[in-house]
């Protein structure tokens, strides 16, 4: 068995298996897909130290890293279950393998919840984007809309408004869902337009993104803006579906850690963008991945 098994090799993932490595224990990391969200990333400027890559550059030399150490790494591999028999974790995978292990790690991530609409997929990082740390400044002094008014939305437009030239917040509901305090700030700037009873109903463009077109549902009416950007901000969904209910998640399915990275299973533990922790990106989720991993090997010692 492992000492420490990884489950997912994003970021999170693979910081968590070379701190396990290091400690010269046993280490494994199992992934669908290794790399993880950064392969789907065109440039990364925030993580610190490295001004400027791309993100299929970034996950190949996460990769290379993990590769330095001896860690049995298993590629393409979806897990469909965990469960602990006897102080022992049994990871189940598609292909009907099991692997077990002393302790376990979750780094299964996240991904945004997709509107669903003509030209979101067309226009992914052509005009279309889901994270406003990250893409916000590509749109500096141009219009873009935010659709989504929900805390994440009305940050995400706030957050904007510094940057670009004018922000449109599209809300399908007749109000706004954010907290009033965001509500309160969005309507303090002059930049900023709310649209609620909005329905977007497809993202335009030929090259790039150039405008959207929602209906407004109290007239009926068909309205279309002409702008650059679009950021999608309906919510971010935990990969937590394989996941039996004995290991504690918020309400939306996010796993709930403490300081050290430990789920309330013992000996479980869960890092990066699928736990509850707020902010969803590379530098938090490699700093998670670590913190988790050194307090599995706390809690190898100690058992
Ligand atoms: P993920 O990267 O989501 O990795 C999850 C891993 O788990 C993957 O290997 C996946 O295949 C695997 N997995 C999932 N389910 C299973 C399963 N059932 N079985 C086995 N394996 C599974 N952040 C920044 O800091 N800067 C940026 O510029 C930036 N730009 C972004 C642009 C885009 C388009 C996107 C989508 C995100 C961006 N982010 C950026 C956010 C950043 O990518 C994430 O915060 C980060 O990747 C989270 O790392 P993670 O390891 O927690 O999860």
């Amino acid at each position: 068995p492992y000492d420490i098994l990884v489950v997912g090799g994003g970021p999170a993932g693979a910081s968590a298996a070379i701190y396990a490595a290091r400690k010269g224990i046993r280490t494994g990391i199992v992934a669908e897909r290794f790399g993880g969200q950064v392969l789907d990333t065109m440039t990364i400027e925030n993580f610190i130290s490295v001004k400027n890559t791309e993100g299929p550059k970034f996950a190949t030399s996460l990769e290379e890293h993990v590769k330095d150490y001896e860690i049995d790494i298993m590629n393409l591999q979806r897990v469909k279950g965990l469960e602990k028999n006897d102080g022992m974790f049994e990871v189940e995978l598609d292909n009907g393998g099991v692997l077990k292990s002393k302790s376990a790690i979750i780094s299964t991530g996240a991904r945004w919840r997709q509107i669903g609409v003509p030209g979101e997929e067309e226009f992914k990082n052509k005009g279309v984007a889901y994270c406003p740390h990250c893409d916000g400044p590509l749109f500096e002094g141009k219009d873009v809309a935010v659709i989504g008014g929900g805390n994440s939305g009305v940050e995400a437009a706030i957050d904007l408004a510094g940057i670009v030239q004018n922000v449109t917040v599209l809300e399908f509901a007749d109000t706004l869902k954010a907290d009033d305090v965001l509500q309160e700030r969005l309507n303090s700037l002059p930049n900023v337009t709310v649209k609620t009873n909005a329905q977007t109903t497809e993202i335009t463009g030929e090259d790039n993104v150039n405008g959207i077109t929602y209906i407004d549902r109290a007239s009926g009416q068909e309205q279309h803006i002409g702008l650059e950007g679009v950021f999608v901000q309906i919510g971010l969904v935990p990969n937590t579906e394989w996941l039996d209910e004995d290991v504690e998640t918020n309400k939306i399915g996010e796993i709930i850690t403490d300081k050290k990275g430990s789920t309330n299973v013992p000996g479980l533990f869960a890092a990066g963008d699928v736990t509850d922790s707020p902010h969803n990106q590379i530098i938090i989720s490699m700093g998670d991945g670590a913190n988790a991993s050194l307090g599995a090997f706390d809690y190898l010692i100690r058992n």
